[in-house]
């Protein structure tokens, strides 16, 4: 490791060392994302929230180490840790994260180099928390995750791979998720209830189930906190929450159904054309107020640079858990009207005082998520263009 220059960052209370490379690839020696620290601080606030819930001492396992920054970190930074397990197949990886703990002076973080799935059947059944931070797609390591979570356990998956999910590119999805994508205008938040489908149908086979604490889609990745618990009756009933959403790509109505093999409507109920469908995916819930509220307050006692940013996100996400799935881009129905877009606070209002749910999303900021149907919102944009 010579050739390398040591760079050192800081994220929270903690100092990271790492040999410095110009790109953030999968090439460089160690991995690590500056742009993640948002995820990482989210991670803090989402383990800390749980393991006040659980009322008990918890065991992580950071299962891609990279430099170590997510075990390291929550051994730092989050109370009520007993042991963390940091894993990663790399030995490079290995030695930093080793530098690392020491570098912070910190006991019972314990470094591991086996292959992630590998990893958690040597030890199933030891952690409270898994986090799966990978390169690209966590799908390859979900079967073991399933097979080793204990129950009241919480699993933090991230997926980078978002042009699958969004279906950009439909066929890796299909093969990854075995979902199929459709690129509409919410195609984030179908990829967050792909992923999420995915890790409810790959559980469900160990006889456990989900329940989603907090989802969001930032920049080029998707992270899901998710309550893991067993029981074969439960698992059945979480798997009602299976389904469909179907998309009219002609007047942008779009419906939900649930069911695994339930026959879905063919027609747009609307105007007529062929509806497209994408799933199986999560049609439950993938915010869950009470836990992000926690997450909220929590940011109080934490030292974390991304507070301002964490908080948008969270405050939006603690909305959108009232909302229904899938929402509305202005400016995708103002363009089939060929209208220009009245400013939205004038068309949120407008929503709003026809008695519908008009809320902001995350994943686009001219999203409304509303229980209102397309036409009724095309005709409120219509009325406020009247206006005007
Ligand atoms: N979670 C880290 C980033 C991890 S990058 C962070 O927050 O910064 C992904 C890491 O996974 C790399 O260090 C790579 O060496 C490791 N890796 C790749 N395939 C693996 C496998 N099959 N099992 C375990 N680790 C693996």
């Amino acid at each position: 490791m010579d050739e390398y220059k040591i760079k050192r960052i800081e994220e929270g209370l903690t100092k990271i060392e790492f040999p410095e490379f110009d790109k953030i690839s999968s090439d460089a020696p160690v991995f690590y994302n500056p742009h993640m620290e948002l995820n990482r601080d989210l991670s803090i606030l989402a383990i800390q929230v749980f393991q006040k819930q659980e009322k008990r001492d918890i065991n992580i396992c950071d299962l891609f180490g990279g430099s170590g920054i997510r075990g390291i970190r929550y051994k730092n930074e989050i109370d009520g840790v007993d042991n963390v397990f940091i894993n990663d197949i790399s030995e490079v990886a290995n030695y930093y994260e080793q530098h690392n703990i020491e570098l912070n002076n910190l006991e019972n973080v314990e470094v591991h180099s086996h292959d992630a799935s590998m990893f958690l059947r040597i030890k199933r059944g030891e952690f409270d928390v898994i986090d799966i931070d990978p390169f690209g797609t966590p799908s390859p390591f979900l079967d073991s995750a399933g097979y080793c979570a204990r129950r009241k356990s919480l699993l933090c998956v991230t997926a980078t791979d978002t042009s699958a999910l969004c279906g950009t590119y439909k066929e890796p999805c299909i093969r990854k998720y075995n979902a199929k994508p459709y690129k509409s205008e919410y195609c984030h938040e179908t990829g967050i209830r792909i992923l999420a489908g995915f890790v409810a149908l790959t559980l469900s086979k160990y006889g456990k189930y989900i329940d989603v604490k907090m989802s969001h889609s930032t920049e080029h990745y998707m992270r899901l906190y998710i309550y893991v618990n067993k029981g074969p009756k439960k698992t059945d009933q979480s798997l009602k929450n299976i389904g469909y959403i179907s998309h009219c790509k002609n007047c942008l109505h779009r419906q939900t159904s649930l069911g695994l093999a339930s026959p879905i409507e063919e027609i747009c109920p609307v105007c007529g054309e062929k509806l497209i469908h994408a799933g199986p995916l999560w049609l439950g819930d993938i915010q869950d107020s009470d836990f992000i509220q926690k997450m909220i307050d929590e940011t109080e006692h934490k030292k974390i640079n991304t507070e301002k940013s964490a908080l948008k996100l969270l405050n939006s996400c603690l909305n959108e858990a009232k909302a229904p799935a899938t929402f509305y881009d202005v400016h995708k129905i103002c363009k089939s009207l060929r209208i220009s877009a009245p400013k939205l606070d004038l068309i949120f209002d407008e929503i709003k005082r026809q008695g519908f749910i008009a809320i902001k999303t995350h994943y686009n900021p001219l999203g409304i998520k509303s229980d209102a149907t397309v036409e009724d919102i095309k005709n409120i944009l219509l009325e406020l263009c009247k206006e005007f």
